[in-house]
Order: C-alpha cells, then sequence, then structure tokens
C-alpha cells in the first residue's frame, strides 16, 4: 500500500522538491549511487570488479522528451563505454550498460529509440561487451520488446527484462527463452494498474518463481535480478535441477543492497552483477528505492519531520 502511494505521489512536484532539499538525501542517494560523473562510475566499477563482481551500469535519467537530450543520453554511453574499454573493464562482458528506452527517445517514437539504442550496441560491440534494455512501466513494455526483438538480428546479444509483476510476463519468458537471448528476471518497480498487474507481494513472488522456472528450463541466458532470499534459493535449486554450470546464468543485484550476499554468492562461484547507477537525475531511481523498503520510507519522513519542525 506504501509503496503504491509513494510511487504515485512521486509525481508531485511538492514531494519532489521536499525529497531533493532534505539534507539527509545526498547520504541515502550515495548509497544507492555511484556518483555524478561517468569517472565515478568507472572509478566503482574498478572496486566492483576487484571484488569480483560483474557490473552494468545505468546513466540515470528517463522520460526524455527532446531529442536532442535523448541523443545526448546516448552519446553519453557510447562515450562511458570508450572509458570502460581504456580501462580494461568490459572485457568478456565484465562491465555493460543497461539502458533505459525512455531516456533515448521512445516516448519521441520507436524509430528515433532503436536508432539511438543500435548506435549504443555498436559501440558496446567495438568495447567487447553487451547492452541490457532496462524495463519501465507498462506502456513501455511492448514497444521495448519490439525494438530488442527487432535489433537482435544485428546484435544478437542484446539484453531485455522481464518484470514478474506484469500478468503477460509468463508468457514473455518462455518465448523469450531461446538459445542464447539473455533476459534479466525482475519483479517490478512501477505502479501498474490492477488490469496488467498482479498487486499482492505473493502473487508476484509467484509469477517470479513460474518465469525463473521457465527461463531456466530453455536455453537462453538468465539472469536473475533479485535480493529476494527465498527467490535464490529457489534459483539455485533450479539450476541444480536444470543442469546449469555456473556460468550459465548470473545473479543480479543493486548497488548498495545486500552488498554482503553479493560477495557471498560471488565467493560460492556464481556470476554475480551488481546494477551500478550514476548521474545527477535521482530522482526517480531513489523514490523506487525507498518504495521498495517501508523502513527507508520511515527514515525518510522523521528526517524530513524533523527538518519542518
Ligand atoms: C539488477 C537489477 C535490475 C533491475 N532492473 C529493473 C528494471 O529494468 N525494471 C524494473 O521495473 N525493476 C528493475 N529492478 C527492480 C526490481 O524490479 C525490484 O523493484 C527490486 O529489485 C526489489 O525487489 P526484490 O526482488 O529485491 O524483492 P523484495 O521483496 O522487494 O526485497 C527482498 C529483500 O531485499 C532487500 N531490499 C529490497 N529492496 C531494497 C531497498 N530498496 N533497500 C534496502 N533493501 C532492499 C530487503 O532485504 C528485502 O527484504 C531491478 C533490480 C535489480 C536487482
Amino acid at each position: 500500500m506504501l509503496r503504491r502511494a509513494l510511487l504515485a505521489a512521486s509525481a508531485s512536484p511538492r514531494l519532489r522538491r521536499l525529497i531533493t532539499t532534505a539534507p539527509q538525501t545526498r547520504a541515502i542517494v550515495d548509497s544507492y549511487v555511484a556518483g555524478e560523473t561517468s569517472g565515478d562510475a568507472v572509478r566503482v566499477t574498478r572496486a566492483l570488479r576487484a571484488a569480483g563482481l560483474l557490473v552494468t551500469l545505468d546513466y540515470l535519467g528517463e522520460d526524455t522528451r527532446d531529442p536532442a537530450q535523448a541523443a545526448a543520453v546516448t552519446d553519453e554511453y557510447i562515450e562511458l563505454l570508450g572509458k570502460l574499454a581504456a580501462d580494461g573493464l568490459t572485457h568478456g562482458g565484465a562491465a555493460e550498460v543497461s539502458v533505459k528506452p525512455t531516456a533515448v527517445g521512445l516516448f519521441l517514437g520507436s524509430g528515433i529509440a532503436a536508432g539511438n539504442i543500435a548506435r549504443i550496441c555498436a559501440a558496446a560491440r567495438d568495447a567487447g561487451t553487451t547492452v541490457t534494455l532496462d524495463a519501465e512501466d507498462y506502456r513501455a513494455i511492448e514497444p521495448t520488446l519490439a525494438i530488442a526483438a527487432e535489433l537482435r538480428a544485428e546484435h544478437g546479444d542484446l539484453g531485455c527484462v522481464i518484470q514478474s509483476c506484469l500478468r503477460r510476463s509468463e508468457a514473455d519468458c518462455r518465448s523469450l527463452s531461446g538459445y542464447g537471448v539473455r533476459v534479466r528476471l525482475c519483479k517490478g518497480a512501477y505502479n501498474e494498474p490492477e488490469s496488467a498487474a498482479f498487486t499482492s507481494r505473493r502473487d508476484v513472488d509467484m509469477s517470479y518463481a513460474r518465469c525463473m522456472r521457465a527461463l531456466m528450463n530453455g536455453a537462453g541466458y538468465p539472469m536473475l535480478a533479485t535480493h529476494d532470499p527465498r527467490l535464490i534459493q529457489i534459483a539455485g535449486s533450479l539450476a541444480l535441477l536444470t543442469g546449469r554450470g555456473s556460468d550459465s546464468f548470473e545473479y543480479q543485484m543493486l548497488y548498495g543492497i545486500r552488498p554482503a550476499e553479493q560477495r557471498r554468492l560471488a565467493n560460492s562461484g556464481a556470476r554475480v552483477r551488481v546494477y551500478l547507477p550514476y548521474g545527477g537525475d535521482w530522482y526517480a531511481y531513489l523514490v523506487r528505492r525507498l518504495a521498495e523498503r517501508p523502513g527507508n520510507v520511515a527514515f525518510f519522513l522523521r528526517s524530513l519531520r524533523s527538518r519542518n519542525s
């Protein structure tokens, strides 16, 4: 309930002002985000790699309505890939990038977004690594999956994301379980209508387990993005049942969340990738992280109250 309310309220300019100007915000942002610049992102990537973790980098920002801005985001990714490659961080896909289609122009027309994503894919190929298209709210899913299918003809390793909260997702997982297809599975971080999505945690979790089974039974490369201990345990059991080696799938977690578990899994021989955001446009990302954890919201509300009293 609290999660849905916070996500719905996050469009309010007043809440945005409160959150972005609260003194405690910076510390929370710093725990989830690498920093403002690509230099910060490369520095943190280097540290994560040294700890045996793989990385996917996200340049923060979404819902771009301006073609020049969409092109600038594309250029930022291309420059980032060049810096990562120069530092030897992209070898074998060790560090890759995650791209939000609405940040590179999805709402300006899928041709614009597809063109920008194709440029990023070409730069990733030159750098020896891959691209994954993030999943955004349910209105963006169909055009995003269509772009992924179109571009996969030339960039076979272009990954996409399926959210278990959506009712359509189990079927999507089955159709995306073909040879070599890279699919990240997450629960879903957006406020979706009941017609499109499961609303109870239990239903979302059960859907995650079904989607995971479909992907692990398939011939693709599942990327299991969750911090949920029960689902991580089920993933391990499914790997045993399906005879998947540790190099044929990976776990993914967000930067700053359950870091000890990230290291534990990596030390056990699993492939573990950390999703690492950077950039100045962190508001929407932060709200989604706050909404996922009631404790975070309570802490935040307390800090706002003490500021206003
Ligand atoms: C690598 C990665 C990529 C993602 N990409 C997308 C995407 O493209 N599209 C999309 O819609 N969503 C994406 N998500 C977010 C995802 O959909 C969930 O919103 C988020 O991961 C929380 O769900 P959970 O599976 O961790 O389970 P939950 O049940 O929410 O959490 C399980 C446990 O994890 C810990 N935890 C979870 N969230 C937090 C937090 N914010 N702060 C502190 N502890 C926390 C807590 O211990 C909690 O009990 C991504 C998540 C990951 C890990």
